[in-house]
């Protein structure tokens, strides 16, 4: 690892990876740090919907086979208005269906392929911005030691929960509100339509939906509350249905995983940056309704690579630039929300 790069990027996700791609292949100097073990486990449902797909294929080639589970194309999603009726939205137009991956496999080839130098089990604890360059503070999990590394640029590419936008801006990230998200993965069976993603959007089953689908043979449902309230009630109740409906076996539980969101997204509530520090991906605020993140994530990633080449090359402002690009991306967001809420008949979040 050097002392000095263009660009640092903390967080290995599809956002950090298509911002490192987009500057390696403008042949600036990228780290990336992650701080979880590389392929790190990521909450998801694991859908790679068309737009993902695109980028995905354009700029680091196909999805390999290793990051499918089975069925490997989802076709569409089902939304069970109650126990009985529901609607089915496919995919894609041409009802071939989007792949259905582990988001491990999948986020770890993305990042490989970026060609940027990765380092894991590297957390980024903190930053000064020193006006021309900013100096950032990273813990070397695994040796204990923390390490000064100095850069043009700093990407948060951390997620929902990003330590940067925490300490650029302490007076927003008071305003934020928070939600939990609860998955369970069971070994099993049940008798709902594989081939499909399930939502459930009667409230007694979560504040926003609550989901199923099947990876492997595994029975992986969840859902979600305002962070605070009780989600284990919700879970319990959804749990019930699955069982007396939809005739669902639990057998040996695989995993169990949560994390928590924000209103961001809904309230477009975008943080882009300050001066030399740019947010891509959840940590600005990109997060579609229903919790499609990919596709805003990989086009956000590129967005802050081409403005800060733009920037470094013609010492143009990036984060004006970045604020420009992002103008349609920022208003799909917000609109997706609308669209998903008059679809649910009903505000979809929890807070
Ligand atoms: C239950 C659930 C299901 C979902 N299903 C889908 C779906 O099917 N399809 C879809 O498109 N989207 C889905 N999403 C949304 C999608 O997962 C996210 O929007 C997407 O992962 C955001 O990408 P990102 O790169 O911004 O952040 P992330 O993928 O969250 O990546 C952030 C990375 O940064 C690392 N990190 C954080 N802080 C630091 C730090 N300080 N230093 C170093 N590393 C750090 C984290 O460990 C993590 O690896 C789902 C979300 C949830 C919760």
């Amino acid at each position: 690892m050097q002392k000095e790069y263009d660009v640092v990027i903390a967080g290995s996700g599809p956002s950090g990876a298509a911002a490192a791609k987009g500057l390696v292949n403008d042949g600036l100097s990228v780290l990336v740090l992650e701080k979880k073990k590389l392929p790190r486990y990521k909450i998801c449902s694991g859908i790679i919907f068309r737009k993902s797909q695109d980028i995905t294929e354009e700029y680091f080639g196909e999805i390999p086979k290793s990051a499918y589970v089975t069925p490997e194309l989802l076709k569409g999603v089902r939304f069970w208005s109650d126990s009985e009726n529901y609607k089915d939205y496919p995919f894609t137009k041409d009802g071939c269906g989007a792949p259905n991956v582990w988001r491990s496999e999948y986020d770890y080839f993305l990042v490989k392929n970026s060609d940027a130098e990765i380092k894991d089990c590297h957390a980024l604890t903190g930053f000064s911005d020193k006006g021309d360059c900013v100096v950032v503070k990273v813990h070397d999990v695994l040796n204990d030691k923390v390490i000064d590394i100095k850069c043009k640029y700093l990407i948060s590419a951390e997620g929902g929960k990003s330590i940067i936008r925490e300490k650029l801006d302490p007076e927003f990230e008071k305003g934020l509100k928070w939600f939990t998200a609860y998955q369970n993965y069971y070994e099993g069976s049940s008798n709902l339509d594989p081939d499909f993603y399930h939502g459930f959007l009667e409230p007694q089953y979560g504040e926003v939906y609550a989901w199923f689908s099947v990876k492997n043979g595994l029975q992986i449902f969840g859902t979600a509350a305002a962070k605070g309230k009780k989600i284990k009630p919700y879970l319990l109740k959804y749990t019930e249905l699955l069982e007396k409906r939809f005739d669902l076996k639990r057998g040996k539980m695989v995993r169990k995983s949560g994390c928590i969101g924000n209103n961001m997204c809904p309230e477009g509530k975008f943080y882009l940056g300050k001066n030399n520090t740019l947010l891509v991906g959840e940590a600005a605020g990109f997060l579609n309704a229903f919790g499609e993140g990919i596709s805003c994530a990989l086009s956000t990633g590129l967005f802050a690579a081409e403005a800060i080449s733009k920037g470094i090359k013609s010492n143009n402002n990036a984060l004006e630039l970045y604020t420009e690009l992002t103008k349609r991306e920022r208003k799909e967001t917000t609109v997706s929300w609308r669209l998903g809420a008059r679809l649910a008949g009903r505000d979809l979040m929890p807070i």
